[in-house]
């Protein structure tokens, strides 16, 4: 198996901490995501590469499959209920998708005045998504891969200790050619990436 990968492999960046990422993945290709230092969040939207307005959609995958988390097996689907991608591997157990990217406006609400300067992926997520004719108005849902946010009984979300490890991975098999933009979580404040954000690597293969 890690042989035929070999031969096919078409992508192998190291992406640095707090730096982003974009690019195409093809129909039956697949993208694995290393945590490399453990407990780093991973925020990540994904388009239909062909129509990037049929994008990921937080609310109809956690209806589709009847449960807020996202693991080996979640369908992750589109605004239009299209499958775009599967979680085919996953060695980490729990990813988020309600607790939302953070911004420079949520990091002051939620951390207070003196992180205003401080970089937040939506801005990571800006960045690169120019680059793709993308703008303010395609960045919406999200996954946080590696990220553990609990819900409490009373329908909370509380950001808590990361449940990932050095190497652990999680990957996607792509059900049409998609495109995936990475924001890899500059935030120093929060537990889920341990306060010290680190490199991720991505591997991807055709098929
Ligand atoms: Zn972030």
């Amino acid at each position: 198996m890690t042989g035929t990968r070999e031969t096919l492999r078409l992508l192998d960046v190291t992406v640095a901490a707090g730096d982003g990422w974009i690019g195409e993945i093809p129909a039956g290709g697949r993208l694995r995501i290393v945590d490399l230092h453990g407990n780093q969040a991973v925020d990540t939207l994904i388009y239909d590469a062909r129509d990037t307005a049929n994008r990921y959609s937080a609310v109809d995958t956690v209806r589709a499959q009847g449960a807020v988390y996202l693991t080996t097996g979640s369908v992750l689907r589109s605004v239009r209920h299209d499958p775009l991608a599967t979680i085919v591997d996953d060695t980490c157990g729990r990813h988020d998708t309600l607790g939302g990217a953070c911004a420079k406006e949520s990091n002051v609400v939620r951390y207070g005045e003196h992180t205003r300067h401080q970089h937040a992926c939506r801005a990571t997520f800006l960045r690169y998504a120019v680059t793709y004719g993308l703008d303010k108005r395609d960045l919406t849902h999200n996954i946080n891969f590696f990220m553990n946010v609990p819900v409490t009984p009373d329908g909370g979300l509380t950001f808590a200790d990361g449940v990932s490890a050095p190497g652990k991975h999680v990957e996607l098999r792509a059900e049409r050619d998609i495109l995936v933009l990475i924001s890899n979580c500059p935030q120093l404040n929060n537990p889920c990436n341990g306060y010290d954000p680190t490199p991720v690597r991505l591997l991807g293969w055709a098929r």
